[in-house]
């Protein structure tokens, strides 16, 4: 694989992702970059392209899984490295990628705009946040979204509208796409009511979370009508351990990596946990974690 000279600076080889994942642990990718501006990013994407290396774009590490054989082809970080600038125009609201979620939802809150703020509390960036239609409370972020403006694969830009996007439960049609900035259409309100409902959601949030592991994710979307939670609990899965690797105790929604945790331990998990769901309740509970 060759990549043009002007490009060269940005490229490190054989790049750890398990620092860069929530869950800490997978291998190299081949190719990493994190590129300070869009027009990097695009030349990436598209010399990628030519010479068919796979391309994934990397957000806030809080929704993958890395292999042990890590990724053999480039990984591009936003998280921080483009724009994560936030811009705010009357009701609509334009957000880099690369912005933390939790920064975006702060700032919408304290301009009194609603739309935003029940998503208080998701880790990742805004961009891994609308590739995936995060949701919490029942509502997801596609529901605020105007407009999301991409890199298709061959490198050409293109903005997309909220119905384009795709948005459906946990879905978009963006996958494989590398998203640069997405604007909101927020609704006036008062913003210390705002305030208040963000404050109570970020308690309860933090009360259904495993507050003493740092590494951790949640692998599962919650199947139509009940919560991976209370399914998880109700077919006797909470606390089930593979190897370093368990679905926590209390909250069974979450998988935490122990010391000493691999990805193959992760795998056999969710795997041995979506065998017995199926073999007990006849649903198939569909991966909110991406596997790399
Ligand atoms: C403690 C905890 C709580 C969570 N709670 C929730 C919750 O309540 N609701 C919920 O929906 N999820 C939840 N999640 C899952 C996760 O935080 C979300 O899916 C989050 O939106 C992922 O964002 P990220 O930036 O970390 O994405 P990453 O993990 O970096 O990437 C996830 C996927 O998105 C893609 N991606 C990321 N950025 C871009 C981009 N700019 N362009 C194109 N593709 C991109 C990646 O290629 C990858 O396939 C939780 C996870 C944890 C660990």
């Amino acid at each position: 694989m060759d990549f043009p000279d002007d490009l060269m600076h940005l490229i490190r080889t054989d790049e750890p992702l398990g620092p860069l994942a929530w869950l800490g642990i997978g291998g190299p990718a081949r190719f990493y970059a994190e590129p300070i501006n869009t027009g990097d990013v695009q030349r990436l994407v598209t010399v990628a392209a030519e010479q068919g290396l796979p391309v994934r774009i990397l957000g806030g590490g809080s929704n993958i899984l890395v292999r042990e054989s890590g990724v053999d082809g480039l990984v591009i970080s936003l998280a921080g490295s483009i724009s994560s600038e936030i811009a705010i125009d009357g009701t609509e609201m334009t957000v880099g990628a690369g912005a933390k979620l939790s920064h975006a939802v702060i700032k919408s809150v304290g301009a009194g705009l609603g739309g935003l703020e029940h998503l208080v509390g998701i880790p990742g960036t805004v961009g891994g946040a609308v590739v995936g239609n995060a949701s919490a409370g029942g509502r997801d972020i596609g529901s605020a979204v105007k407009s999301v403006n991409a890199i298709e694969k061959d490198g050409s830009t293109r903005t997309m509208t909220q119905q384009e996007a795709g948005f459906s439960h946990r879905k978009t049609s963006l996958v494989g796409l590398t998203v640069l900035d997405v604007t909101f259409a927020l609704e006036a309100r008062d913003v210390l009511a705002l305030t208040k409902r963000m404050q109570k959601l970020w308690i309860s949030r933090n009360a259904s979370r495993p507050t003493e592991e740092p590494r951790i994710a949640m692998p599962f979307v919650d199947p139509d009508g009940m919560p991976a939670k209370d399914l998880l609990q109700t077919v006797g899965l909470a606390g089930i351990r593979e190897g370093d690797v368990s679905l926590d105790g209390q909250h069974p929604q979450y998988l935490i990596a122990h010391s000493g945790a691999t990805s193959d331990d992760c795998l056999r998990l969710i795997e041995r946990v979506r065998e017995q769901v199926l073999l007990q309740t006849g649903i198939g509970l569909q991966l909110n974690l991406q596997i790399w």
